[in-house]
């Protein structure tokens, strides 16, 4: 049997969904093949930090990436708000990132040089200010910066509120639909095959499918994705212990409004296996108790682990390949995807639309590697 779009979507996360929702509401017809439950894999793992100032390491495309896609934040969740009635949990406190031992002051030093000569907005805190904002902090707090334009979203809730928004705009979920194949005509994509050899055609391809995205026969290149993984442990927190993001060279705390607070996360090459391991949940108790040492008895609600889509340079790889221009990557988010959704959604749905490329996605290119 053979089913016919103008795109098929491989991957429902967070990313493939956003792109799905885009392009149908375009007016576009558009089958989403997901293998699994959308939503499931990294998109319901990470910690939904929306953090351009924590997570960029100097000026340059990627910030500006980051910086643009959060600019998006703000009427995104509002948009996603009115089109399915989902909360997603868009919250603008600031983060505070700790220098608590001598060591981390040259990485605060130097982060608090470049993005304070971009004009990033960064602000330098003293102890006390830091306890008077947080008084949870840690009494080891030597000094602190402050990203207040770095937020944050509930990734979970996102990634229902764009299944559900991508199907009201007409996206057809097919569940279960595991892409085996790529399916070429004539030098262009034409669809993919299904484990079990059902065909979807279609006018475009992208390929949204994170970790795995590389692990499709027929590619015209290989995508150098792999799977980064991510241990992540939810501790109790009721009344809430912070208001802020709380972060340090070894640590994150996240705090989330139903009365928990994310401790994360590993970064571990452990191939697409995951766990929640002693030596993973040891490292990040550790560092979630440096930093707010009333945590000791804090109840441990869920642990989890996810894969990232990382990539040789840690940047996303973006736009149509440069031989088969339609086949559209939007995968290897890395620690960003959360963040990048709506941007990614706009570039690459823009696309598909007929638009010109953005220029901003140039040096995200596959051909880059
Ligand atoms: C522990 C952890 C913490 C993180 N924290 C943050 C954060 O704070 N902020 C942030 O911005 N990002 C964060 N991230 C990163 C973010 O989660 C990812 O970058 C993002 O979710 C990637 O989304 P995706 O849709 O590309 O991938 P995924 O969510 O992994 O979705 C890929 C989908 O493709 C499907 N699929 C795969 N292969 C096939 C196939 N062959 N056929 C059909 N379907 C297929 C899978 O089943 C899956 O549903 C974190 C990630 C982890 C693991």
């Amino acid at each position: 049997m053979s089913a016919v779009a103008d795109v098929v979507v491989v991957g429902g996360g967070v990313i493939g969904c956003a792109i799905a929702r885009r392009a149908a509401q375009g007016g576009l017809r558009v089958v989403v093949a997901e293998r699994a439950t959308p939503g499931m894999e990294a998109s319901f793992a990470a910690a939904g930090m929306l953090s351009p100032l924590a997570e960029a390491d100097q000026p340059g495309p990627f910030l500006d990436l980051l910086l643009r896609a959060r600019s998006l934040y703000p009427e995104f969740a509002a948009a996603l708000r009115e089109e399915t009635g989902v909360d997603v949990g868009y919250g603008d406190a600031g983060t505070l990132y700790l220098a608590l031992r001598e060591e981390d002051e040259a990485e605060l030093e130097h982060r608090f040089a470049w993005q304070s000569a971009a004009g990033l907005g960064v602000e330098r805190l003293d102890e006390a200010q830091v306890r008077e904002m947080e008084p949870a902090a840690s009494p080891a707090t030597r000094w602190a910066l402050r990203f207040p334009g770095d937020h944050q979203a509930d990734n979970r809730a996102l990634g229902r509120a764009l299944w559900g928004a991508a199907a009201r705009a007409g996206a057809e979920f097919r569940l279960g639909a595991d892409v085996v194949a790529l399916l070429h005509e004539g030098g262009r994509a034409a669809g993919v095959v299904l484990a079990g050899g059902e065909r979807i055609r279609a006018g475009a391809v992208v390929l949204a499918a994170g970790s795995w995205a590389g692990r499709m026969e027929g590619l015209p290149r290989p995508v150098p994705v792999e799977p980064v993984h991510g241990q992540i442990a939810a501790l109790e927190s009721i009344p809430p212990l912070f208001r802020h993001v709380v972060d340090s060279p070894r640590c994150y705390l996240v705090p989330r409004s139903e009365g928990r607070i994310l401790a994360g996360a590993t970064v571990e090459r452990l191939g697409f296996r995951k766990a929640v391991t002693p030596r993973g949940l040891v490292g990040l108790l550790e560092g979630a108790l440096e930093i707010a040492p009333s945590l000791a008895d804090a109840a441990i609600v869920e642990t989890w682990a996810g894969l990232r889509p990382g990539t040789p340079d840690g940047f996303p790889i973006l736009g149509p390949d440069p031989d088969i221009p339609n086949l559209h990557y939007a995968t290897g988010h890395f620690r960003n995807g959360i963040l990048l959704t709506p941007l990614t959604a706009e570039l690459v749905a823009g696309v598909l639309l007929g638009h010109p490329p953005d220029a901003s996605l140039a040096p995200f290119g596959i051909q880059r590697f």
